[in-house]
């Protein structure tokens, strides 16, 4: 089923023919799970509501840009005064500078930061620094971790081993690709002189939830100390979620460099490369390494920005882990009831579901996990009952701040009717 109606299928038809597959993004285009997406209207704290007036409980929140929730009186105030002042000058403003203060002051260890407008984009930029920096050009990722679509970063992982050089899409030559080594994740790799740095999600979410295995991310460290290489952490996700020091102050991991993305805008266009001081300087125009953006720091973001994180403190967040850990309880709690094997991964504000009997550590559990094919069921059913989730199995929940009571309950309400929809695991195993 489909949670599309005739006006977003109408809008649909009309996107299709000057869209490709009438989206800006593949994933919004609800391939993974079936059918086709709503047309977004408005949205408002913890709510979506689609052109066709149906309203859902919003568990994407622009894929987790929005942690206060959608259209914040505070932020939205801020960005209307902001364009009122001109909405672009290719010119340095205030406002840089103090959204480059506030996440200096948030995150110990990271000196500078240099604006730009997308988390692709902080995740390039973050390469190119440490192989600029190093003089190295290899680059260690993992399997199942994302980092926005550049060349480099857009290469293929093999089966639970490190492999070098696969293209991860059409377009993309080998050549692009021929310095990045994937391995398997929440294994620490062998590090040769080589490599420039390693680069990760220090808790994945874009597997699924997949949260470090204890000692990964220190033996990371331990790693790139002894191989002289860099360790990036993309907290593009992370950062400002898991508190205002994110995945690096929670683990108590420090890495060379940070991409910063989704909540650090404030739901507009922004992101941002942070780092070491000397490390920061080796981009133009203090070093060798060439960086540039028409809109980078631009003023209504930086302005969203700003507004978000004055507003992120200790009770904030304790008060969104506690809806994760309802939520996280009630979840497995009803699936127990209806003989659904769940898997609920919970890390701080992240949630997580993976239907299936095991623990998911690395992308090859989360490959079968989203292989027992309940997912799309389950999202259609979620959507029939008033809630929103990703469409897709590899997504995770995003958790605002302004979902409350209410929210968890429907959502509940929803997940138990969704739950008892889906074959129990006697079904799956008499069926083969
Ligand atoms: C979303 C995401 C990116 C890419 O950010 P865009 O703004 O979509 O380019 C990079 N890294 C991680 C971990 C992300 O979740």
């Amino acid at each position: 089923m489909s949670p599309a109606g005739p006006r977003s299928r109408a809008l649909l038809e009309r996107a299709a023919a000057v869209i490709p597959g009438g989206v800006s993004s593949p994933v919004r285009a609800f391939r993974a799970v079936g059918g086709d997406p709503f047309f977004v209207a408005e949205a408002s704290g913890a709510y979506v509501t689609d052109v066709d007036g149906r309203r859902y409980v919003d568990y994407v929140q622009s894929w987790g840009a929005s942690i206060l929730g959608h259209a914040h009186a505070d932020v939205v105030a801020a960005v209307q005064a902001a364009a009122g002042r001109g909405t672009t000058f290719g010119a340095p403003t205030e406002g840089e500078v103090r959204l480059a203060e506030a996440v200096v002051a948030a995150v110990p260890g990271c000196d500078m930061v240099r604006l730009v407008s997308s988390g692709t984009e902080a995740a390039m930029t973050a390469v190119r620094v440490a192989r600029g920096a190093t003089g190295r050009h290899r680059v260690v990722t993992f399997a199942g971790c994302y980092h926005g679509h550049s060349d480099a970063l857009l290469a293929a992982g093999g089966s639970g081993v490190a492999t070098l050089g696969l293209s991860g899409s059409a377009g993309v030559p080998p050549s692009a690709v021929a310095d990045t080594i994937v391995a398997p994740y929440n294994v620490v790799p062998a590090l040769d002189e080589r490599v420039a740095c390693v680069l990760v999600e220090p808790v994945a979410a874009n597997m699924g939830l997949v949260p470090p295995a204890p000692g990964f991310l220190e033996g990371l460290r331990r790693a790139c100390d002894e191989a002289g290489a860099l360790l990036v952490f993309d907290e593009v996700i992370t950062g400002f979620r898991l508190g205002r020091g994110g995945a690096a102050s929670r683990f108590g991991v420090r890495p060379d460099l940070w991409c910063f993305g989704k909540v650090v805008g404030g739901g507009l266009p922004l992101a941002a490369v942070g780092g070491r001081e000397d490390l920061m300087e080796q981009l133009a125009p203090v070093g060798p390494v060439y960086q540039a953006g028409t809109l980078s720091g631009n003023p209504l973001a930086t302005a969203a920005g700003l507004a978000v994180l004055e507003r992120l403190d200790d009770a904030l967040y304790a008060g969104i882990e506690r809806r994760v850990a309802e939520l996280a309880d009630g979840l497995r709690s009803l699936a127990a009831a209806a003989g659904v094997p769940l898997q609920v991964p919970v890390e701080g504000t992240l949630l997580g579901v993976f239907f299936g009997e095991r623990a998911v550590a690395d992308y090859d559990g989360a490959k079968a996990a989203a292989a027992l094919g309940r997912y799309p069921a389950y999202f259609s059913a979620m959507a029939a009952g008033g809630v929103s989730l990703a469409p897709s199995p590899y997504e995770i929940l995003f958790v605002s701040a302004a979902h409350g009571d209410d929210e968890v309950a429907a959502t509940l309400e929803a997940a138990e009717q969704a739950l008892a929809g889906l074959p129990s695991v006697r079904e799956v195993g008499a069926a083969g």
